[in-house]
């Protein structure tokens, strides 16, 4: 999954991605309201953390313009301590949810869980194909309950593709939602890590579908 992070405070965006990266997101960055407009409107994100306050183009307008561009993906905002007028205003500009500076780190990462889930339909946080199962919560796979040791791609790549049971997922969208912008990108490193998965997973967990991409079982 891939996040675009808004957040001009240079403190607070650091810790963000630190925290972001460490639950295993591809993560961008911008730290002006123009810079995320146009990032939000070129590129394609799982979900979006914005900060409200920012310098050249304030978060609400840069959602504004998001949304009457026809970009869907979810947003999360964040708002100062007071600023309730600014919650309603965030949602109804088309903010998905919101959180109220200063928070705790889990309680976004469980919000962006909720966030990514919800917007492929999915209300709980336990995926399952067949005998694989991933928990998002934990970031823990185990096929037939036996934990499967994956790096931090291959659980990515992974979660992507259970988070769309049933769906053909083509390679350029995986290179798309896998890596973060300034990653050197190379569509031939989305078969490598498709293989290198496909040898710790139980067979034809994960179905090539010939110059389309590829597919995960559908949920039982
Ligand atoms: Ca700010």
């Amino acid at each position: 999954m891939r996040l675009l992070l808004v957040e001009d405070d240079p403190r607070l965006r650091a810790q963000l991605r630190a925290g972001l990266g460490e639950a295993g997101y591809a993560v961008d960055e911008a730290d002006n309201g123009v810079d995320a407009q146009h990032l939000g409107q070129t590129e394609t994100y799982d979900a979006v953390v914005l900060d409200l306050g920012l310098p050249r183009l304030d978060g609400l307008s840069v959602l504004e313009r998001w949304r009457a561009a026809g970009r869907t993906m979810p947003v999360l905002i964040l708002t100062a301590r007071d600023g309730w007028h600014e919650k309603v205003a965030g949602i109804d500009a088309g903010a998905d949810d919101y959180l109220v500076k200063p928070f705790h780190m889990e309680e976004l990462l469980a919000r962006l869980r909720a966030l990514i889930r919800r917007a492929q339909g999915l209300a709980s946080p336990l995926l399952r194909s067949g005998t694989l199962a991933l928990d998002t919560r934990s970031g823990r796979v185990t096929v037939d309950g036996q934990a499967v040791p994956l790096t931090a791609h291959e659980f990515r790549l992974l979660a992507y593709l259970m988070h769309r049971p049933g769906q053909v997922v083509s390679r350029t969208e995986l290179t798309e939602h896998l890596y973060a912008q300034d990653f050197d990108r190379d569509s031939n490193t989305i078969e490598v890590f498709v293989g290198r998965l496909r040898r710790k997973l139980p067979p034809e967990t994960i179905e090539t579908v010939r110059g389309l991409g590829y597919r995960l079982g559908a949920l039982p």
